[in-house]
Parts: C-alpha cells; sequence; structure tokens
C-alpha cells in the first residue's frame, strides 16, 4: 500500500536555478516585496535537510537556495555576504531553529522584522518531546531530523507556511508534502525494522558530536557523542577515556565519523580503544550530490533526506550487528 518515491529527477532542475540565482546576487532591494521577475516563490533554507523538504513541497513552484551545502557543520556556520543577499531576496525562509544555525540567528530577526515570513520548521514540535527541554538552561536538542516520526512536524511547517505565502496553490502544495509524507512514514517503519537487526547489548552508537539522540530514542539505541551537542565545545582527555572504558566494557567494536565534524576524537578512541571505524554518518548534513548508495539491492540518492536516513542506518547497522 505504501510507495516509495525517488525524488532524483528534481536535482539537475535545482541546479541550474541555484546557478541562476548565485547569478542575481548583485542586486539586492533592501524592501524586497517578494515579487520575483517569475512567478516563482523565492526560497532559501539553511540546510539540506530542510532543502530537500521545502523541495519536495515546492515542486516547481519555487526557486530554492539552500545555504549549508552537504559537509558543512551548521554550529560554526558563519553567513557569507551572498547569504545576506539570498536571505533579502527571499519570499520564504525556512530555518531549523533550537540554536543549530547558532550564527545566523541575529539574520532571521532582521529579516523577520523587515516582514519576511521567516520559519524555523521545529516550531510545531511540542515541547515536551524536545530531548533536553525543561533541564537547567533549557537549550533543547536541535538535531529533530534523527527522528523520522517527529521530522514529519517540520512538513506541517513547512506546507502552512506556504499555504500562507500562496494560497492560490494550496492544494499542489498539499498534494506534494502528502506524497513526501508517505515516503516519511514508510521511512521510519523501515528504520525501526532494520535497527532491530542489531541485537540490543550491542546497541550503542558512538560519534564525535551528541547529533543522533533523537535518532537514539526513536530507534532504540543509546548514543553517545563525545563532544557534546554542539560541535562548538571541546572534548577533553577525560571525555576520550570514559568513552573507551564504555566500549571495552560493552564490547562494542565499532564506532562512527561524521561528515560534518572532523574525524580527529573518533580517531583517538579508535586508537585507544582498539575498535575500527563503521564509517562516516551523516549528521547535520545529507551527503553529497550526485552520490548513489546501493545496499541490500535497494538504491538511494544520499543527497536525499530519504537517502541519508538509509545510509545512517545501513551503515550502523551493518557494523554492529
Ligand atoms: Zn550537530
Amino acid at each position: 500500500m505504501m510507495m516509495k518515491r525517488r525524488t532524483i529527477l528534481r536535482r539537475a532542475v535545482l541546479v541550474g536555478l541555484m546557478g541562476a540565482i548565485s547569478l542575481l546576487l548583485g542586486s539586492c532591494g533592501e524592501e524586497s516585496t517578494g515579487e520575483a521577475s517569475s512567478d516563482k516563490l523565492n526560497v532559501v533554507a539553511t540546510t539540506t535537510m530542510i532543502g530537500d523538504m521545502v523541495r519536495a513541497v515546492g515542486g516547481d513552484r519555487i526557486e530554492l537556495t539552500v545555504l549549508m551545502g552537504p559537509g558543512v557543520d551548521p554550529h560554526l556556520y558563519k553567513p557569507r555576504p551572498s547569504d545576506r543577499s539570498a536571505l533579502s531576496k527571499a519570499d520564504l525562509i525556512f530555518y531549523n531553529g533550537l540554536l543549530l544555525e547558532g550564527q545566523m540567528s541575529s539574520l532571521f530577526d532582521q529579516a523577520n522584522e523587515r516582514g519576511k515570513p521567516v520559519h524555523a520548521v521545529v516550531a510545531g514540535i511540542s515541547h515536551d518531546k524536545l530531548i533536553g527541554a525543561g533541564q537547567e538552561n533549557d537549550h533543547p536538542d536541535p538535531h529533530v531530523w534523527g527522528d523520522v516520526e517527529l521530522w514529519r512536524t517540520a512538513l506541517v511547517e513547512v506546507v502552512n507556511a506556504f499555504v500562507d505565502a500562496d494560497a492560490a496553490n494550496a492544494t499542489q502544495y498539499q498534494a506534494r508534502a502528502d506524497a513526501y509524507d508517505t515516503q516519511l512514514v514508510a521511512l521510519h517503519e523501515w528504520a525501526k525494522k532494520r535497527m532491530a537487526e542489531v541485537p540490543e547489548k550491542k546497541r550503542l552508537l558512538v560519534t564525535s558530536h551528541d547529533a543522533f539522540s533523537y535518532f537514539g530514542r526513536a530507534y532504540g539505541f543509546e548514543v553517545l557523542g563525545i563532544q557534546g551537542i554542539s560541535t562548538a565545545s571541546q572534548a577533553g582527555v577525560a571525555d576520550v577515556a570514559n568513552t573507551v572504558d564504555l566500549l571495552k566494557k560493552r564490547g562494542i567494536s565499532a564506532i562512527f565519523t561524521e561528515n560534518s565534524v572532523s574525524p580527529d576524537l573518533i580517531n583517538a578512541v579508535k586508537r585507544d580503544a582498539g575498535v575500527k571505524v563503521g564509517g562516516e554518518l551523516f549528521s547535520d548534513s545529507t551527503g553529497a550530490k550526485g552520490v548513489m548508495e546501493t545496499v541490500g539491492g535497494e538504491t538511494y540518492d544520499v543527497s536525499t533526506y530519504v537517502g541519508m536516513i538509509k545510509h545512517n542506518v545501513n551503515t550502523i547497522v551493518e557494523h554492529l550487528k
């Protein structure tokens, strides 16, 4: 009953559009009214995960700019002049929120003050589902896309934003969002089943930073990010030593690097604990454009959100089971 759809074909179109947008960056009007030269909406998304969702919902009604490409660390990302320009031209802006894009907050505030529709896609998630909410200093974990079921909440935010901005095409946006949601529902079920292949005792995921807490909660894994929740913090000798102890105690044989973080820390643990690196996970961005991966007879595009999750799940299961 559930159909798996692929969104590979849209990529070629998007690359062309992004090129066109970057040519336009010279002349930015501070008081843009949102009327683009074409009748398409100019849309800006911060991360590749949000970009994938926005592209799926907006379809051919939008021109999309994704600010942070594959492998870019959003915690440390400093906006470029071209980002300011893209934001000032945008009709609609989507970002993650929960301080993921820590260095960009003031730009979102400014855009908001100028009357731009600026949407944090996590806005619809109820506070009690956020990891770290209600604790001291209350800085909830921003890596919500790790739980596919929770990420569907972001889809609701995105489609509502499109409907508000362009009500005449509401049915189109809703239909495309429904199709994307069908993919997410199937992906969540698949991930649950696949992760269950790892014996309970071995369900410990060690990575560089805490990008996988929602993922772990959703799919029954303990997670340990050596650096903590943001890559802006440094791990100490004690963090490395504790991780080594834990790996030995649990008999875990593989740990993982991340595509948006330096592998140095993981390599230090690897040496001290005598474990192997099971591969690179996509933590805070999808994989690179044009990279296809085939596992168990199924081929997927790792630059999509679905492909990102499939890569992560397959990589973890293959090395820990
Ligand atoms: Zn992160």
